[in-house]
């Protein structure tokens, strides 16, 4: 079904073209094309639902990408059409052999190839504990991963606001936050929480998770129903969980089992092993079966919520062991007892957040092995406001190496895995294929890619690698001239339930003091409001499997133009604030989207610890193979910026311990 949307109404949502045409990909048109997707190569799916005529190394362009904002990630906002358009080369098979005129780039004693956390923390753990040279490869043209920002300058304040990564608890042993010369306790840090300029006070949460369903405690939330018994067609409610969900439009059944879930104890008797007995169900198996949940209505407000934090998918497909963090399930791990799971690190496990989220952390990380590759001295304003120096990152010379938008296509050892002294890791950059050789590589990349380009893995590796699946997200940042229409509802952050809209969730962040400077809190002021949007609303609930699922919601990710998430964020916006003062026209700044087609592992039941007596995937491919290991945030099955960091430093432990 397609939506011709009017020129009057274009107009009105301040949008320059005239006439966007918006694909519907709600209901039967997306889902029905599951299994049909399903058959199709990766660029095969990807063509058939990019609108333009591209040649065939061109899936996608600068429109699809849409502006950067400035700084330095101005070209970096999430997987960008160059990004996408390198990886399907590898998908499509251009590099199956190794074509003629490589360039030679040199030779290493370990190469890393992924320069987010986990990658970031391999090269650290080498320049630590390491001799010789290390090399890493990041695909895009700025480091960090999924731990970037975007930037703006709106009115005279410069804004900044997290691309993916956001928000961080204090690291477990605080062993690296003191290695990279990040504060040492939180009290050394400062956030703004309290806005100036509001009638009343607002409860202003840390960071943009903590309020979207854990700590409710934290933000004055309200909900956006659709309701056509009033007058504008709508209801806000705000902080429902105060009062049982009194005043939204739902039936009593749902409102009690909403309550039921969130403070749901578990008291009946469970397996020693739990983590086990969890990891063989989904989190709907385990809500329908022990909380006795019945309502699709839960489903819905629990979906894009947890989809969002960790998985991408919904509660129909993921492994109960991971919805041990999310309501209901995580009774069983209290219950448990195991220090492991519950909470007792009172302050220290507090969620929030640095300006542009955990770039501020990843920075930090550069700025050890690089001194000169951000501007300025080792302290929180140069780090997190410095300029990258470009050329700093990749010198003769020096101990650790980076080299961005370098795409690796192949991996392979010179020889046998299990004698060869040397691995060859030939990369794509600036359209050219180079090739460095190296003693040991770290891949610290998810599997979706890793796949593809390690060519003489083992099968048993191949096929763990193959049980990885992964959901998309897309983060839009939009930067307002004011909120008064958030202050005018008495609201910090809003939630809505809206399966014909777009997106689900955003809010404000208390902004961080650094050397008393802070970005605005003032409702009169601007600010980035962030939206992390998954595609549940599109395949969650709907018989779908896993598999299917990943590729229909990549697929709904990958279709729109730039111009189509513009047209849907300011009619969402549009629909919830039109009545309390909000114009898009006038009050939209700046639009940028960034896109992340495999955001998160989606862990089946068994991903955790194996089934029918088989190893788990994630211990198989931590294993490795010849020369060759892996470390990235998705084998820990809980993707954070600290599980990503563990995982990197043991891969590089493992290459060291081997040399
Ligand atoms: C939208 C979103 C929000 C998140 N929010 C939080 C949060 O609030 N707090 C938190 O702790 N965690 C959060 N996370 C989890 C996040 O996954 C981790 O914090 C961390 O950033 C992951 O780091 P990583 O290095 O394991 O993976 P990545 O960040 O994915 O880094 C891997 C890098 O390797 C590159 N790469 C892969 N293959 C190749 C190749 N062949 N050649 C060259 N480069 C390659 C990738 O493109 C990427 O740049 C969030 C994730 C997403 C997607």
């Amino acid at each position: 079904m397609k939506k011709r949307v009017s020129a009057d109404f274009d107009e009105q949502l301040g949008l320059s073209d005239p006439a966007i045409t918006r694909r519907d990909f709600v209901g039967g048109t997306m889902l029905g094309a599951g299994a049909v997707l399903l058959d199709m190569a990766a660029p095969g799916m990807l063509r058939a639902s990019e609108s333009a005529n591209r040649p065939v190394d061109q899936l996608v362009g600068p429109d699809w990408t849409g502006p950067g904002g400035i700084g330095d990630y101005n070209k970096s906002n999430g997987n960008t059409h160059e990004v996408v358009n390198a990886a399907h080369s590898v998908y499509r098979g251009t590099w199956a052999q190794l074509p003629a005129g490589v360039v030679d780039a040199g030779r290493f004693d370990l190469v890393v190839v992924g320069g987010g956390f986990s990658g970031l923390m391999a090269a650290y753990t080498f320049y630590r504990d390491g001799n010789g040279s290390c090399l890493l490869l990041d695909n895009h043209p700025m480091f960090g991963g999924e731990a970037k920002q975007n930037e703006l300058i709106v009115d005279g304040h410069h804004l900044h606001a997290p691309q993916g990564s956001n928000g961080f608890t204090w690291p477990p042993d605080h062993r690296t936050w003191d290695e990279f010369g990040l504060p040492k306790n939180f009290d050394e840090l400062q956030w703004q929480r309290k806005a100036s300029g509001t009638v009343a006070p607002l409860r202003i949460p840390d960071d943009s998770y903590s309020s979207m369903g854990f700590d409710m405690s934290e933000a004055d939330t309200g909900f956006f129903y659709r309701d056509p018994s009033s007058a504008n067609g709508h209801r806000w409610v705000k902080d429902p969980w105060a009062n049982g969900f009194r005043d939204a439009p739902l039936p009593e059944l749902v409102k009690r089992e909403l309550m039921t879930m969130q403070h749901f104890e578990y008291r009946e008797p469970f397996p020693a092993d739990w983590k086990r007995w969890m990891d063989s169900m989904t989190y709907k198996e385990f809500l329908q079966k022990y909380v006795g949940i019945t309502r699709s209505e839960v489903y819905d407000y629990l979906d894009p919520m947890i989809a969002a934090t960790f998985p991408g998918l919904g509660c129909d497909v993921i492994s109960a062991y991971m919805g041990a963090v999310f309501p209901g399930a995580s009774a069983v791990a209290t219950a448990s007892g195991d220090p492991e799971w519950v909470d007792s690190e009172g302050s220290e496990s507090l969620y929030v957040s640095f300006p542009g989220g955990n770039a501020g952390i990843a920075r930090h990380i550069v700025k050890t092995m690089l001194p000169g590759a951000i501007e300025g001295e080792h302290n929180l304003n140069d780090v997190v406001y410095g300029r990258v120096d470009w050329k700093a990152l990749d010198r003769e010379g020096q101990k650790v190496r980076m080299r961005l938008g370098s795409t690796a296509v192949r991996v392979e050892h010179a020889g046998s895995p299990d004698a060869a002294t040397e691995v060859h890791i030939t990369y794509l950059k600036d359209g050219k294929p180079h090739r460095v050789r190296a003693k040991g590589v770290v891949m610290a990349g998810g599997q979706w890619m890793n796949r593809h380009v390690v060519r003489d893995a083992p099968e048993s590796l191949t096929h763990a690698m193959g049980q990885f699946h992964h959901a998309p997200i897309l983060t839009l940042n939009v930067a307002v001239k004011h909120w008064r229409f958030m202050e005018k509802l008495g609201i910090s952050c809003a939630r809505w339930f809206d399966r014909e809209g777009f997106g689900w969730y955003t809010g404000l962040r208390a902004p961080m003091l650094i050397d008393g400077k802070h970005m605005p809190l003032d409702p009169s002021k601007p600010t980035m409001l962030t939206f992390y949007i998954p595609f549940t609303s599109t395949v969650s609930q709907s018989g779908l499997t896993l598999e299917q699922q990943s590729l229909v919601a990549r697929t709904a990710l990958f279709s729109m133009s730039y111009a189509e998430i513009e047209h849907k964020i300011r009619e969402q916006l549009t629909a919830m604030f039109g009545d309390y003062g909000f114009d898009p026209r006038r009050d939209i700044a700046g639009i940028i989207s960034n896109r992340w087609g495999h955001a998160y592992v989606i862990p089946q039941p068994g991903f955790y610890f194996g089934r029918d007596g088989a190893p788990a995937p994630r211990e198989v491919v931590r294993e490795g193979y010849g020369q060759v290991r892996f470390g990235h945030s998705e084998l820990s099955g809980f993707q954070l910026w600290t599980t990503s960091c563990e995982e990197g430093e043991r891969a590089t432990k493992q290459i060291l311990a081997s040399a």
